[in-house]
């Protein structure tokens, strides 16, 4: 069994957003060198103070700034009016000095987190929840902002010498952040998997999931994924984040993901650990997606 480790590759992946952040900041960038001293910068929207959003937020302006980019947090009040928000969105928008924009996820709940996405231009989309960036992503167009953790997944695999064209692939949950790009990129010409989704309303869950060479779990509920429902020599990917209680611990509790880490991981060839497997991954093509947004505004065309 080879533990995945999301520190490592995603520090790889870093130090690459970081020389293409230093080469556009030095006029350099892999194309035509009339891109002269642009720093790459991202606004964060943030609504409120959940603790999960502002240690996300936190985390992600942290990198950014190791990367050599710039970072902007915008914070609204819990109470934020829908015209606020989305005049706001307008305004960076328009603003050239911003490459790249993400509103922090989940919006309280008189707000329409899709009509706020789609707010977002989407050369700007970092994310890639927008419509036209979900769209370019199902026509396969290249220069499609995708969705940071099911691109993180990707990279994971490429980078840990996991071939996925021809083999199974099944992708539990269905979220339009994880689960269902993760199928639309693992399905895309190129990675080449035959993918199957489930999802809540799946009948026999543990009958899908024995066939998968590559099974991918993105539920959100804590160990749900036993060793009985994974394929020996199974590649396990573990997107789960579940804050379960564990006094032994000074906090009270520890993080847990979606798959039964101790029973699974025998049967693997390769599994990522949660934490340390998906989620470093997941701010690193957040990165990645920024410095290509930035690479773009001045007619760099880089990957
Ligand atoms: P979500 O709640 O939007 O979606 C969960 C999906 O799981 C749904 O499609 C649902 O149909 C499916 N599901 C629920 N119960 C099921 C069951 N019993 N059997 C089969 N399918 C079931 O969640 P999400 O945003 O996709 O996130 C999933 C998990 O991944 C969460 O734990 C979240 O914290 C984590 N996450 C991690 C990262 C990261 O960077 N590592 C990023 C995003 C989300």
């Amino acid at each position: 069994m080879t533990l995945i480790d999301g520190n490592a590759i995603a520090q790889e992946v870093l130090a690459e957003v970081k020389q293409r952040a230093a080469a556009l900041a030095a006029g350099t960038g892999a194309g035509d060198g009339d891109a002269a001293g642009v720093v790459p910068h991202a606004v964060f929207v943030r609504v409120g103070d959940d603790p999960a959003s502002v240690s996300y937020v936190a985390k992600k302006q942290r990198v950014a700034a190791e990367c050599g980019m710039r970072s902007t947090l915008v914070l609204f009040p819990e109470n934020v009016s829908r015209d606020e928000l989305l005049a706001r969105l307008d305004a960076l928008n328009a603003d050239p000095a911003v490459h790249g924009i993400l509103v922090q996820a989940p919006l309280p709940r008189h707000l329409d987190e899709t009509e706020v996405f789609n707010r977002i231009s989407p050369a700007k989309d970092v994310d890639g929840f927008t419509s036209l960036n979900v769209g370019r992503l199902v026509q396969e167009q290249p220069g499609a902002f995708a969705p940071c953790t099911p691109a993180g997944i990707v990279e994971l695999l490429r980078r840990s010498g996991v071939v996925t064209a021809g083999k199974r692939v099944v992708v539990v949950g269905r979220s339009l952040i994880v689960g269902k790009p993760a199928a639309l990129l693992l399905l895309a010409r190129g990675a080449d998997a035959t993918v199957t989704v489930c999802h809540s309303r799946t009948a026999d869950l543990g009958a899908v999931t024995r066939e998968a060479d590559i099974l991918v779990a993105a539920i959100g509920k804590p160990r749900l994924i036993t060793a009985d429902m994974v394929k020996e020599g199974a590649v396990v990917i573990d997107v789960g984040i579940n804050r379960v209680p564990d006094p032994s611990r000074k906090s009270g509790h520890r993080l847990v993901g979606d798959v039964d880490f101790d029973a699974v991981a025998p049967k693997c060839s390769f599994i990522t650990p949660v934490p340390g497997g998906v989620g470093p991954m997941t701010v690193a093509m957040l990165m990645r997606n920024t410095v290509a947004a930035a690479e773009r505004a001045v007619g760099v065309f880089g990957a």
